[in-house]
């Protein structure tokens, strides 16, 4: 039994930084990158950022694949990886304070005039401008799961008026809960900023088309730190272009890393990040060796994911 490493990426940790850190929680455990994984037979796990290829196909004894974060959009429906696989994710605390914090930085720097106080100090003008009230805003929260239901509480502690939206029926104490897709557009009409925090599933992809965009109020303002996939990016532009929404923070695309020749990098209505929201992992790399334990021990596994759900 072995666990081997792929990322699958550049720009985020390296397969050799990551097997040193989980040797190191259990220096017991045969742990492999991807530039050494001796014999492929051996591998029982394999843990990945992004699946590359065909990688999961070569190897025969393969039971599980465990995202090193949340979105297994790219692994649950992966033509390599045989339908008996097991498939689990993480649910770091650390990456979704910091999704929380994105979407709450981002929100703040629309009500506090940033970008308009920063543009009048270029012109080295003295233009004052009112910042909103926090109670007097409404923000929407798209996905009330592990990271949605966190930045949904963030949001009302900051004393925001919150509306919230999952699949089913959600409690969140001081969050306007909501479900379903019928109960979506009436919500985007009342909503100053929408962060969506959704799971890229056949039912959240293309979600935010042409008709949705044109529910949401306007002038308000579309933060997605989920999956690019939610998003018609030509609709997109075309409705910033009419004013609503009156503009998009994205920091996931449906192609990554964004094209040069993207007009998403120069639309004057757009902010690009580059899927940076969420970043650490922290402890959860305890949860990547205690899996590997687990396997071995035929126990249960930890946040396993539904692979028809898809999330
Ligand atoms: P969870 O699985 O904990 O939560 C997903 C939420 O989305 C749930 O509330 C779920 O509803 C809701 N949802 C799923 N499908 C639908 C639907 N069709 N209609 C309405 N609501 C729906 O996931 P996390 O919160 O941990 O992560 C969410 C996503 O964020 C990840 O899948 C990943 O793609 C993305 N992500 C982005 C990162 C970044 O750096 N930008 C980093 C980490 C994750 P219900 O509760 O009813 O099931």
């Amino acid at each position: 039994m072995a666990l081997l490493i792929s990322i699958g990426h550049d720009g985020w940790y390296t397969e050799e930084q990551l097997a040193e850190e989980l040797r190191a929680i259990d220096p017991g455990a045969d742990i492999r990158p991807i530039s050494a994984p001796g014999n492929l037979e051996d591998i029982t796990m394999l843990a990945v950022s992004a699946l590359k290829g065909d990688l999961a196909a070569q190897l025969p004894n393969l039971q599980l694949v465990q995202k090193l974060g949340a979105g297994v959009d790219s692994i649950v429906a992966h033509p390599s990886v045989a339908p008996h696989v097991r498939v689990t994710r993480l649910k770091p605390l650390e990456p979704a304070q910091e999704i929380a914090e994105y979407c709450l930085a981002y929100v703040l720097r629309s009500q506090r005039n940033m970008a308009e106080h920063a543009a009048s100090q270029s012109r080295s003008a003295w233009a004052p401008q009112a910042p909103k009230r926090a109670a007097e805003t409404t923000v929407g929260v798209l996905g009330l799961g592990h990271i949605g239901g966190m930045s949904a509480r963030l949001m009302r502690d900051m004393r925001f008026r919150v509306l919230g939206w999952s699949r089913s029926p959600k409690e969140i104490t001081g969050v306007d809960c909501r479900h379903g897709e019928a109960a979506l557009p009436q919500m985007l009409g009342i909503c100053d900023y929408v962060c969506a925090i959704l799971p890229s599933t056949p039912a959240t992809r293309g979600l935010m088309e042409a008709r949705m965009l044109a529910a949401m109020k306007p002038g308000a303002t579309l933060i997605n730190a989920g999956r690019g996939d939610l998003v018609d990016e030509a609709a997109l532009a075309a409705a910033l272009d009419k004013g609503t929404p009156g503009h998009a923070v994205l920091d996931v695309v449906s192609q990554e890393p964004l094209p040069a020749d993207s007009p998403l990098w120069t639309h004057p209505q757009v902010t690009v990040t580059p899927h940076v929201s969420g970043w650490h992992l922290g402890d959860a790399l305890r949860d990547v060796v205690e899996n590997y334990r687990r396997l071995e021990a035929g126990e249960e596994l930890l946040h396993e994911v539904d692979r028809q759900r898809g999330y």
